[in-house]
């Protein structure tokens, strides 16, 4: 930066602060935005009709200068600014320029002409922007043929919308007002304050100001959408009056809402007695978005999903009744972490998304204890684990160094291990005390933001705790990997001890280094006379003991006690034969923990193939179908990737076939009146995995029998879907795809535009996405990237059909040929998941080499790419290394 020269000025600027930025000199930020121009409020003003393919808008923010400028930096992407006024302090209104310093980024900068003295002034931009065709920003979608508009803007997608200071740290109150054709619907964060004509068929409505939001959850919807009728949830000691609430849907699907708007006044009530906060916004609405890029996205007051979450009645699958519980208390979580108290920088994501994971899942316990949410948060932690212990895994609190860092920090990091680390912490201090930890934290920020040591600190407080702790959470924030606890009992003077030794959890063929120390608080269980007992310490050096009191002799432990660590460890042989006899002894979470124990001694090269059969085998006698399937995934592994001869795979399908089999058939393939969402959920896992992976027969038998029903034509032409129990949908379909080939994929593809249900499309895609023929898998592959198929479903179609070594080179071939196709509909934000789409379930060094060498080059294609390509190399290069450590001969010893 340079002094500004003008001697005229000169006093002037220093008797405020000395310096005056000039445009010229001040380089485009990379990273955040510079901190001496903050909005203090939004006007935005959109004229937007869904059928157009542009929209135009009119955006005025109060800035507030803290130092003489003739410029600010700030956000705008594919914006056709026709018009920039700036009003200073004074109020004298002069034309400004529109300048866009790094297109690909976002980033532009006004021009005043003239420096501007420290103070409040006003920006106001006119402009023209597209109708966005990838999800994000104010995006288009159609259903049953009638266009909508509506918004995604997280993370950075506000700036596609309007100009804006689009960074979750700047919080400022947003009036926001739409003009709209006459015959549609326009709504946003906030309720409806007015509507009024606005001449030759348009009329404009106008929403109450919104509290203080960043830009990333601001939100509005236009079209014919159809709304429920206004339910009210209840007032309660932290909310003094009755909350509206409604359900939005597209055009003559607002009835399929009842269940969700049934659900979430429990959801609502729950939260606000954990937090002791009230729902903070004037109204409630949740959106059943015809197409969309996430889950679910929590805008403050204005909430939108996937429309299969929504949109439910007797006939929907039980896991889209689960999902949509599940993501619906998630997403009404953000409404206090992330929306009343918001992160300051992305590098803090987890305060919103570790919090509303972990507390989606307090709600579950609470409203539906059935749903077994406590088993949910061991599974999320043990899949996080698994990319945990990649060298390239990111952090929780990944130091962001551009667009693609914001990007790839939604990831299973984010949300799963941060959940688990949370609920490792609140096992230390107490929940009770946990909770007074949160609502102070809540109290001290709302309506502001936050940081991770504000977070931390407020734990801290209530719980009395000093710097150590604070050191100890703040090691699983700070550093990336899997703490792995080594165990040894010892007797010492009379005493049963337990000696501890950390490092990190890297498996066989890591290239990482193991030497890494955490604050981790171990707590194990053990057995005494006639039961077990848990101690609990904490490990903070590499190495450390405990002394088991009253343990019996000989005992035996269990080193994850409730599984409430986001740890793994280790026995030694004979101290996991004594904890093998325990098992069906231990609870449920820790049968879990048992089983992700054998995995992980499985990839650090300890236990062979064999010896896992061994010790998994007890896990199948549980009646808990989540410890009951646990098993599954490594055994398809080592089916796949271990056995080489038929006798060897004839081994695992035995032990398959003789664990699940006798279950599903007294299950069986329709649902039984009145049945548990449970067996709905089992009947479909075991189906699934018995059909395609092990293509046991009598199931396939009894899957394409279904299949053959739903595939049968009625009078007008379409197909049957309800012919299939919906659990089964996509495997019925999937078994007739396998079975028919050519006319059943013709026969789906001929539905799919005809089909407005979402269910049914899922089930339409799930059995097109289980093509075996490379010619018809070609043929599904190409349909992906036709219209017909939503954005937000082309995955679906794609990440299948990854078994063998030549359905990966059918993919591989497949997918480098059409790469630019898929990146202009995935977008510029997707980059993170194209590695993994290209070749995802590779098994060798071949692999990863030609994917290196592919996506080298293109690192720049899209935000994210750079992340997305090491993880899935790594991968690879880690299978490949497991693999060739394998004997097969050990499955049938
Ligand atoms: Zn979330």
């Amino acid at each position: 930066m340079r002094r500004h020269v003008r001697p005229l000025l000169f006093t002037a600027l220093a008797a405020s602060c000395g310096v005056a930025l000039a445009a010229g000199a001040d380089q485009a930020p990379k990273g955040r935005l510079p901190s001496w121009a903050v909005p203090q409020s939004y006007q935005i003003a959109f004229k937007v009709d869904p059928a157009q393919q542009d929209f135009s808008g009119t955006t005025t923010i109060r800035v507030k200068l803290a130092r003489a400028a003739d410029h600010v930096w700030l956000d705008g992407a594919s914006l056709t600014v026709s018009k920039v006024t700036v009003t200073d302090a004074a109020g004298k209104t002069r034309g400004a320029k529109y300048v866009e310093a790094d297109p690909r980024a976002g980033v532009v900068r006004v021009d005043f002409g003239g420096v501007l003295q420290p103070g409040e002034i006003t920006l106001k931009f006119e402009y023209t922007a597209p109708l966005n065709a990838q999800l994000q920003g104010l995006y288009k979608v159609t259903a049953k043929g009638q266009p909508y508009a509506m918004t995604q803007m997280e993370p950075i997608s506000a700036r596609y919308a309007f100009p804006s200071f689009d960074e979750p740290g700047f919080k400022t109150p947003f009036d926001i007002s739409i003009t709209l054709p006459e015959k549609d619907v326009a709504v946003a964060n906030t309720q409806q304050v007015s509507e009024k004509p606005a001449g030759k068929g348009w009329k404009t409505v106008t929403f109450a100001q919104t509290l203080p939001l960043p830009t990333y959850l601001v939100a509005f919807a236009v079209g014919p959408w159809d709304i429920t009728p206004t339910a009210e949830i209840s007032p309660d000691a932290y909310r003094s009056k009755p909350l509206p609430l409604r359900g939005i849907a597209a055009a003559g699907e607002a009835h399929r809402m009842s269940h969700v708007i049934s659900e979430t006044p429990s959801i609502i009530h729950a939260l606000e007695n954990y937090y002791g906060f009230g729902y903070p916004w004037d109204k409630l609405d949740v959106l059943a978005a015809p197409d969309f890029a996430a889950g679910a996205m929590e805008n403050a007051g204005l909430v939108t999903f996937r429309d299969w979450l929504l949109l439910l009645d007797k006939d929907s699958p039980a896991r889209d009744v689960r999902g949509s519980f599940n993501v619906t208390a998630h997403e009404l979580a953000h409404q206090w972490t992330g929306d009343t108290v918001t992160l300051a920088w992305w590098n803090d994501i987890w305060l919103n998304e570790a919090f509303a994971t972990w507390m989606q899942q307090k709600v579950t316990e609470e409203v539906h204890p059935e749903y077994r949410a406590d088993l949910d948060r061991v599974r999320g932690a043990q899949g996080a684990m698994a990319n945990d212990s990649l060298v390239s895994a990111r952090k929780i609190r990944q130091p962001i160094t551009g667009n693609g860092d914001i990007m790839t920090a939604f990831d299973g990091i984010t949300y799963q291990k941060g959940a688990a680390v949370i609920g490792m912490f609140e096992n230390y201090v107490g929940d009770k005390t946990f909770q007074q930890g949160m609502r102070a934290y809540i109290q001290a920020h709302k309506f502001g933001n936050a940081n991770a040591d504000d977070l931390v600190g407020a734990i801290a407080t209530a719980a009395g705790k000093g710097e150590a702790f604070k050191h100890a959470f703040k090691s699983f924030l700070d550093q990336s990997g899997v703490p792995y606890v080594q165990t040894k009992l010892a007797r010492e003077n009379g005493q049963t001890v337990l000696t501890l030794k950390q490092s990190r959890y890297l498996p066989l063929g890591s290239r990482g280094d193991s030497q890494r120390i955490w604050g981790v608080p171990v707590c194990v269980r053990y057995g005494i006379a006639g039961g077990s007992k848990v101690a609990c310490d904490m490990l903070d050096k590499a190495t450390g003991s405990m002394v088991l009191a009253g343990a019996s002799t000989p005992t035996w432990v269990m080193p994850n006690a409730n599984a409430a660590g986001y740890y793994r460890f280790s026995l030694d042989k004979s101290e996991l034969d004594a904890l093998v006899r325990q098992v069906a002894r231990l609870s449920d979470a820790e049968q879990l923990a048992y089983a992700d124990a054998i995995g992980a001694s499985f990839q650090h090269g300890d236990l062979d193939a064999g010896q896992v059969l061994a010790a998994l085998k007890p896990l199948t006698e549980s009646k808990t179908p989540q410890v009951f399937t646990a098993p599954l995934a490594r055994l398809d592994w080592i089916y796949h990737h271990v056995a080489k001869t038929d006798a060897q795979r004839a081994r695992v399908a035995a032990w398959v076939k003789a664990a699940y089999l006798p279950k599903l058939e007294r299950l069986g393939y329709q649902r039984k009146p009145g049945e548990s969402e449970d067996d709905s959920l089992l009947r479909s896992t075991l189906a699934g995995a018995l059909a395609f992976d092990y293509k046991l027969p009598d199931v396939r038998a009894a899957l394409l029998k279904q299949g053959e029903a739903a595939l049968k034509k009625n009078a007008s032409g379409r197909l049957d879907l309800a012919a299939a129990n919906p659990d089964l949908l996509g495997d019925a379909l999937g078994v007739a795809v396998q079975t028919q080939g050519k006319s059943a994929v013709d026969a789906l593809i001929a539905e799919l535009p005809q089909t407005s249900d979402p269910a049914l499309r899922n089930g339409i895609l799930g059995g097109l996405a289980s093509v075996e023929d490379p010619a018809l898998a070609g043929q599904v592959r190409d349909f992906a990237l036709s219209k017909p198929v939503k954005v937000g479903e082309m995955a679906a179609l794609l990440r299948s059909g990854r078994d063998t070594e030549a359905q990966r080179d059918a993919m591989w071939t497949w997918f480098t040929g059409h790469y630019p196709q898929i990146l202009k509909r995935t977008g510029s934000f997707a980059g993170g998941y194209l590695p993994l789409l290209a070749a995802g379930g590779g098994c060798s060094t071949a692999e990863a080499q030609r994917l290196q060498a592919f996506f080298k080059p293109r690192i720049n294609d899209a935000a994210g790419i750079a992340r997305g390509l090491a993880q899935t190399s790594e991968s690879i290069e880690l299978c490949a290394a497991l693999k060739a450590k394998q004997d097969p001969a050990s499955i049938l010893r």
